[in-house]
């Protein structure tokens, strides 16, 4: 995404009165205003995150979460250890994104394991913060990876896929919307309401 488009989605949150929450806001089942609460997820750990998409973030008050393949982490285009922690002391949230960005469904079930396991604790050690949020890579899941997501310890897991139900019910497979240099105003507009179902609404606490 440009970053001009990008600087349009921020302004339309701000004046539309959205709630830009960290993902982990979603555990609670009590936010204020569901429909009008938001996620940001960037995926792959690219280094324009740090140069493009965080300054204007803290400009408007807002949090993201960055979903990092940990391999890449200091590759030429992306973001390296140091910006990693500038971003985290920013108020970002560092999130795991896999070793090495595979389709996890055509793994067997021990790389997947390796992928979901190592990953976190790579970033674990090298932030010095815990990582409780994981993102599928090309939104692609099966049962042994959402197990072993659990099992690790994530809270919370994204994908792109269709997936029924939806948060509360299934935290381990939250459907995200994507973003793209086209989207403007009305289809934002339509992408943040609840119907298109950016999250569903949390439900009441019972
Ligand atoms: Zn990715």
């Amino acid at each position: 995404m440009v970053p001009e488009v990008f600087e349009h989605h921020l302004r339309f949150l701000k004046q539309n009165g959205y709630s830009v929450v960290p993902a982990i806001e979603f555990l609670k089942r009590t936010l204020p205003n569901p429909f009008s609460s938001v996620v940001l997820t960037f995926d792959d750990g690219c280094e324009n995150f740090y140069t493009e998409a965080f300054p204007r973030l803290l400009r408007y008050g807002f949090t993201a979460t960055v979903f990092i393949v940990t391999d890449w982490i200091g590759k030429k285009g992306y973001l390296s250890w140091q910006q990693l922690r500038e971003l985290q002391n920013g108020g970002m949230t560092i999130g795991s994104h896999t070793c090495s960005h595979p389709h996890l469904p055509d793994l067997d079930p021990s790389q997947i394991r390796r992928e979901i396991e190592v990953s976190k604790k790579n970033l674990e050690e090298g932030l010095h913060h815990p990582v409780s949020l994981f993102c599928y890579p090309f939104g692609g899941f099966n049962a042994p990876a959402i197990e072993f997501v659990r099992s690790a310890g994530y809270q919370l897991a994204f994908t792109t896929n269709r997936s029924l139900p939806n948060f509360p019910q299934a935290p381990f497979s939250i459907r995200r919307i994507r973003m793209g240099n086209t989207t403007h105003s009305i289809h934002l507009w339509a992408k943040c309401s609840g119907y298109y179902n950016l999250f569903r609404s949390p439900r009441p606490a019972h």
